[in-house]
């Protein structure tokens, strides 16, 4: 990439004109900023249909690396940029905050798509996130369904304009420069639905309250599909403890007690015991059949 000085000038102190190819005068900010908008790194991977626009984004025609983009990186540690490209399932937001955690700081993310900005075509349906920006904190929005090639330069190019207005001075503009280390971005923990992990305590609440069927003014009903999985597991659990399985069988399959909502804090778990249950049940059959 040509490396232009006069970029860097800082106009308050004027360089003469056959100089300009040669000294530039200029803030650390400015210096600094001018470094990292220029050599972006963005993370190689795509979610749906708007990865192939980003992907020919970064192909010959249009090559995001005549801005600085550059090679996309197969790993989030080598990655400063994330292009949220496709439909966010509840399924893969977990990942994807997984992967921005492990990015190095400064970091951004752009998101790509109407999927990515707010759920799209797809918007509330049963499986998908309505908007990336509710999980990472996103600095561009790219409209479109899918955007072109040139949307998304432009959506680029914009980070590069944001980037531009930031000063290490400024703790707001730059948080990676606060004091203390950072807090990573909670990664939410996919159950029947997706839970944001710094809500637990009030979903914990909720749920006990809701289980014991309590009044609670202000506790709110579960919803029927969750009600319903719950309902699943424990018929489930409680197949398999009345099928003729051998006894170290039974004892994976067994609830570890309590209420199903006393466990909400591990959803994980739960899942893990309805699978045990599943497949003992499966096994009992099986040796049922055999023995017939
Ligand atoms: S915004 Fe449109 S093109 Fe992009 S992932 Fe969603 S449905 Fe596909």
């Amino acid at each position: 990439m040509e490396v232009k000085l006069q970029e860097l000038n800082a106009t308050e102190f004027p360089v003469p004109v056959e100089l300009e190819d040669n000294i530039a005068i200029t803030s650390l900010s400015q210096l600094y900023n001018w470094g990292r908008r220029n050599s972006m790194w963005p993370m190689l991977f795509g979610l749906a249909c708007c990865a192939i626009e980003m992907i020919a984004t970064a192909s010959s025609r249009f090559d995001f690396s005549r801005f600085g983009f550059e090679v996309m990186r197969a790993t989030p540690r080598q990655a400063d940029l994330m292009i949220v490209s496709g439909t966010v399932t509840k399924k893969m937001v977990v990942p994807i905050v997984r992967l921005y955690n492990q990015m190095p700081e400064p970091k951004y993310v752009l998101a790509m798509g109407a999927c990515a900005s707010g759920g799209g075509p797809f918007k509330e349906g049963y499986n998908v996130v309505s908007g990336m920006d509710k999980y990472l904190p996103v600095d561009v929005y790219v409209p479109g369904c899918p955007p072109t090639p040139q949307a998304l330069l432009f959506g680029m190019i914009a980070l590069q304009r944001k980037i531009d207005g930031q000063s290490i001075a400024n703790g707001d503009d730059v948080p990676w420069y606060g004091e203390g280390p950072a807090e990573p971005t909670p990664v939410p923990v996919l159950g029947p639905d997706i839970i944001d992990p710094r809500q637990m305590d009030m979903i914990r609440r909720q749920a006990e309250a809701a289980a014991e069927s309590m009044a609670l003014l202000g506790a709110r009903d579960l919803p029927a599909a969750t009600q319903m999985v719950a309902a699943k597991a424990e018929t489930a659990v409680a197949e398999a403890v009345a099928a003729p399985v051998d006894g170290d069988a039974l004892s994976f399959v067994l609830p570890t007690g309590g209420t199903p909502w006393a466990e909400a804090e591990d959803i994980r778990e739960k899942r893990r015991l309805r699978a045990l249950a599943r497949k003992a049940l499966r096994a009992s059959r099986r040796a049922q059949a055999e023995g017939e």
